[in-house]
């Protein structure tokens, strides 16, 4: 009785749409709530270091280039960052925002989990003086 009543459902399931999606293949959209990765309009950031001081997690650093010209070089630690929102609620200018269409964040080495936002110039200018011989790590400066 129980093994017609099984094959009943494995022949009824034969006929039956899947429930399973077929990530990562088919993609629906994310809902609006969610928190992925971490994005900054430079253009209208200050310099303030708010961001920087309220990130539970030390996953934000802000290096100031030239304050006047409102230069400066954002290093987000992904792999440190709870996607607490915190430093997005607190942001007066609304620079940050957690993106809920960035969330495939996974990666294979630590390298992709560190991102740098701002101009070209100015990245590839931190990047050439952090990799000079005797060079110290750069640090975020107020
Ligand atoms: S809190 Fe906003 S304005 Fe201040 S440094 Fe961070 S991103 Fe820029
Ligand atoms: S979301 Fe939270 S943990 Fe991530 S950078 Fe902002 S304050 Fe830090």
């Amino acid at each position: 009785m129980k093994l017609m009543s099984m094959l009943g459902d494995v022949v009824g399931s034969l006929f039956k749409k899947p429930f399973t999606e077929q990530y990562p293949f088919e993609k629906k959209p994310a809902p609006e709530s969610l928190r992925g990765k971490l994005t900054w309009d430079a253009s209208k950031c200050s310099g303030c270091m708010l961001c920087v001081k309220d990130c539970p997690a030390n996953a934000i650093e802000l290096i100031t280039i030239d304050k006047a010209n409102k230069r400066f070089v954002m290093k987000y630690h992904m792999d440190r960052c709870t996607f607490c929102d915190q430093c997005v609620v607190n942001c007066r200018l609304k620079c940050l925002d957690l993106s809920n269409e960035q969330w495939e964040l996974a990666a294979l080495s630590h390298e992709p989990l560190t991102v740098y936002y701002g101009r070209d110039e100015d990245i590839q200018f931190l990047l050439e003086k952090s990799a000079r011989p005797g060079a110290e790590a750069e640090a975020p400066c107020a």
